[in-house]
């Protein structure tokens, strides 16, 4: 049994109910991160998101097969490998490695496909062949391969584009561009001195694919020529989503993608968070400050993903507060020992919470209104507790529940307690570093805590004393 999901399809700009092609089977498509750096937690703000929509997909009883493509060669990639001397795959794979390390830190369930553009040329080549066949691609003085969106009727339409305004001959051979810049885009890129050694033979000579085609021939390898859901940030939306529709639906003459959704920009200070402005922190970089995967993933999931998110430091502080009275709100269930029997009232109002729980992440992934439900549970169970009419059996249930609530959220673990056994070797040099700190010898605490972090694991400094932490 399904639970009926509403999602807000950017091709159409409204809430619509989700019907997948083949019953409670979804494929989904995500565009994955260009490899040629450490992705900053912007970039992740889409992938949490793209995360939170499989495991609400899953919760409400639908099989998720997802794609994510690795961009691992395209304009960036080439350029910083040749800076850094170094071959383009070796250059890449460091990036990828350090991708999923993060992805996992940030509680990521992996996707079903992590298909890499390097691997999948003759597949590129295949279908630019095909729009070659059906002379909606030529190739130009220059070599290259381009799309002629004017032979493509349907052009514009993800982005509301107005064909009428376009300038006849303008052809577009960069990955990236503006709204106001669009023409005919490249598919082959001929090869030139900047490419270095980065090259693959085609029936129209040396070259690389454009950006776009690689995400038209590896979803369709993998989820076929039409699929469900197809997502990314909003600057995805144009070029790069319209040039696929443009693609797939040019060389395959069905719809490529039934629901198309847009996650909304991090920003910081107003502007969005990105590489070329400087303005980005690392996932490593923020647990290296001593901040947790939970909680970076806590903030991540605090704003409904078509909201733009302004980042600061002070959400994180606040994240860790919230997570770590959670922490001690599961404590405390666990050390309710009365035998007092279930209380129906208690079953009912569980019973409801889930009910509403549901209903909102359904609702185009209302993360608000989860959340209402999640503080109400733990404002009235801690209620309970102090007037200590809370049953051991009761407190289990309120346990489980949030226990199911974390098979989207992700952040909770109820099973991890505050008081989680730490070996003694770890608990003495943590209690030395307090001494160390009580004597103002700072250095030593320094030392101290480095050391400990070597060995897996944080110390943080609460009002009521210190906390150690698995890292
Ligand atoms: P890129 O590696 O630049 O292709 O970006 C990977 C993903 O991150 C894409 O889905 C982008 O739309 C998304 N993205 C980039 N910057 C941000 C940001 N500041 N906030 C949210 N998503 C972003
Ligand atoms: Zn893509």
């Amino acid at each position: 049994m399904t639970h009926p999901v509403q999602i807000f399809n950017t091709m159409s700009r409204r809430l619509e109910t989700f019907t997948p092609l083949h019953a409670d089977a979804v494929g989904m498509y995500t565009c994955g991160p260009t490899v040629y750096n450490f992705a900053h937690i912007g970039n992740f703000r889409a992938y949490v998101f793209e995360d939170f929509l499989r495991r609400t997909l899953a919760y409400c009883g639908y099989n998720v097969t997802q794609v994510m493509n690795l961009t691992d060669v395209d304009d960036k990639t080439i350029r910083d490998s040749i800076a850094a001397q170094k071959p383009l795959r070796e250059y890449t794979q460091k990036f990828k490695d350090a991708f999923f390390e993060d992805l996992k830190s940030l509680h990521v369930q992996p996707a079903e496909f992590y298909p890499a553009a390097t691997d999948h040329i003759p597949e590129m080549i295949q279908l630019i062949q095909t729009l070659m066949d059906k002379g909606v691609a030529y190739q130009a003085e220059d070599k290259c391969i381009y799309f002629s969106i004017s032979k493509f009727p349907g052009y514009g339409k993800l982005a509301h584009i107005d064909l009428d305004n376009q300038r006849a001959g303008v052809r577009i051979a960069t990955d990236e561009y503006e709204k106001d810049f669009f023409g005919d885009f490249a598919l082959w890129k001929a090869w030139d001195e900047k490419d270095g050694d980065v090259y693959w033979e085609s029936p129209w000579g040396r070259g690389r694919p454009g950006w776009h085609i690689e995400c038209s021939a590896m979803s369709q390898k993998y989820l076929g020529k039409t699929f469900d859901i197809h997502t990314g940030g909003v600057d995805n939306m144009f070029p790069h989503h319209e040039d696929e529709i443009a693609q797939s639906e040019a060389a395959n003459g069905c719809k490529f993608v039934n629901y198309w959704m847009h996650n909304e920009h991090l920003i910081v200070n107003g502007t969005k968070m990105s590489k070329s402005l400087g303005n980005f922190y690392t996932v490593r970089e923020l647990l290296n400050k001593g901040f947790s995967g939970p909680e970076i993933r806590w903030v991540l999931l605090g704003a409904h993903y078509r909201k733009k998110l302004n980042f600061s430091l002070e959400l994180l502080e606040k994240a860790r507060e919230t997570l770590r009275r959670f922490t001690d709100f599961f404590d405390r269930l666990r050390e309710q020992k009365s035998s007092t029997p279930s209380d129906a009232e208690v079953v009912q109002l569980l019973e409801k919470a889930q009910t509403t729980f549901t209903d909102a992440i359904a609702d185009d992934l209302n993360v608000s209104e989860a959340l209402a439900v999640i503080y109400g549970l733990f404002t009235e169970f801690n209620k309970r507790m102090d007037a200590g009419t809370l049953g051991a059996e009761d407190a289990q249930k309120v346990l489980n529940l949030f226990k199911d609530f974390d098979r989207v959220f992700a952040v909770f673990n109820p099973d991890a307690s505050a008081k989680s056994d730490v070996p003694s070797e770890i608990q003495a040099l943590a209690d030395e570093r307090q001494v160390a700190r009580k004597s103002k010898d700072f250095k030593r605490a320094d030392e101290l805590r480095d050391e400990l972090k070597n060995l897996g694991w944080v110390v943080e400094d609460t009002p009521k004393g210190i906390r150690i932490k698995p890292l």
